[in-house]
């Protein structure tokens, strides 16, 4: 190869990687406490990509991590094949969008959008060409003269993600940018936002606390537990084949029952289920069961996955109804699309049914741990 084939080759090489990020070996501490544990991600150069948890398991400090504003104790982070360890959060080509909007209440739109780049001291002439590119890519031209004040909520956000795409970032961070908004406004966002950034082609990192949203819009979800990643995965594996007890509970609604293997069997208080793996004789395990792969009927027939009890609560969802079925110590929840509900009061009796296919079993991990520790004697 010549030198400038060569040249042109790791060009290109560098061009389709620009955006991606590599996580290796991450972890963070905050004194004694662990809020990224030993984690390694790759993010692919225009993928949206969720971090996925409940309060508390890392996904922000890994947000800020990758922005800049944190520093890990140990491990690397390349954006675009490069280490940014130790560079400064404005030398990153990143932006990050936060709950928060933090807009400038005394500049216009127009003002608040140019502000980055007047401070990169970008020519006069190609920042209002830009204003108007960021403004458009949100729908935004027409408010380019009004003050932040003057906006709902909605609006506000998208302007600020006006203000962090007009730096053309390779990488775009958000915060939970839509859990200050209202339902539906959030779910009108979070289409605008996928098709904004399938659009742009840019790595959107998107943290949120809601599987909603995160099933949504990502390519994939890392579910994270404690500093870690527990799953890592599309939507549609994350929801119908959960790496773990944890993230079946996470991810939607399930039903769940303690219970022993014997086999393909799950012995669980008087409720025999059938998966379709077998597993260690005497296991403990957890047994799931969505609410929507379960039917009910009127009548009592017991059986394997069958379970028979007693309807205690309807509720309309809209598209769905949810029925609440009591059997033993089980509270069964059952969501039936509206046009296929059955006709049955609260006080009847019922039996519920599922497919071995929608039984999903996994090891009991509160059967390993040790016992919490019983409050000494007063
Ligand atoms: P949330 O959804 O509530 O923001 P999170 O998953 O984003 O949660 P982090 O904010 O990353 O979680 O926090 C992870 C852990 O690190 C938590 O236990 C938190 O208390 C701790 N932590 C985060 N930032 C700091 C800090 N600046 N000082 C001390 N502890 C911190």
């Amino acid at each position: 190869m010549t030198d400038t084939a060569a040249q042109a080759a790791l060009h290109a090489a560098a061009e389709a990687r620009a955006g991606d990020v590599t996580i290796s070996g991450v972890t963070k501490r905050y004194g004694d406490q662990t809020a990224v544990d030993g984690l390694d991600l790759h993010i692919a150069q225009g993928e949206f990509l969720s971090l996925l948890g409940p309060s508390g398991c890392g996904k922000t400090t890994t947000l800020r991590m990758i922005a800049g504003f944190e520093e890990p104790d140990a491990g690397d982070i390349r954006i675009s094949g490069a280490s940014v360890v130790g560079v400064p959060p404005h030398r990153r080509n990143v932006n990050t969008v936060f709950q928060q909007y933090a807009l400038f209440p005394h500049l216009t739109v127009a003002e608040n959008v140019a502000f980055g780049l007047r401070r990169a001291h970008v020519p006069r002439a190609e920042i209002g060409d830009r204003v108007v590119e960021a403004l458009d890519m949100v729908r935004m031209r027409g408010f380019a003269d009004r003050r932040p004040t003057a906006l709902s909520g909605g609006q506000q956000q998208r302007i600020a993600l006006a203000r962090a795409l007009v730096n053309r970032p390779s990488v775009l961070l958000l915060d939970e940018p839509l859990s200050a908004l209202d339902r539906q406004l959030r779910e009108e966002m979070q289409v605008e936002l996928k098709l904004l950034q399938a659009r742009l082609g840019t790595t959107f990192v998107f943290v949120t606390h809601d599987q909603g949203e995160a099933l949504s819009m990502s390519d994939r979800i890392a579910v994270m537990r404690a500093g870690r990643i527990e799953q890592l995965a599309d939507a549609d594996t994350v929801y119908g084949s959960p790496a773990s007890a944890y993230v079946a509970g996470f991810i939607g609604r399930q039903n769940f029952f303690s219970g022993t293997a014997s086999g393909a069997l799950v012995e669980a208080d008087g409720v025999t289920l059938r998966g379709t793996a077998s597993l260690v004789d005497g296991t403990a395990v957890r047994a799931a069961i969505r609410p929507e792969a379960v039917r009910l009927a009127s009548g009592s027939e017991p059986g394997e996955n069958r379970i028979v009890g007693r309807l205690v609560g309807i509720s309309h969802l809209g598209e769905s109804m949810q029925y609440i079925v009591e059997s033993g110590r089980h509270s069964i929840v059952v969501l039936t699309p509206r046009p296929s509900a059955p006709s049955v009061q609260p006080g009847d009796d019922v039996t519920l049914s599922w497919d071995a296919q929608d039984v999903a079993v996994f090891p009991d991990e509160r059967a390993s741990q040790a016992p919490e520790p019983t409050p000494a004697a007063s």
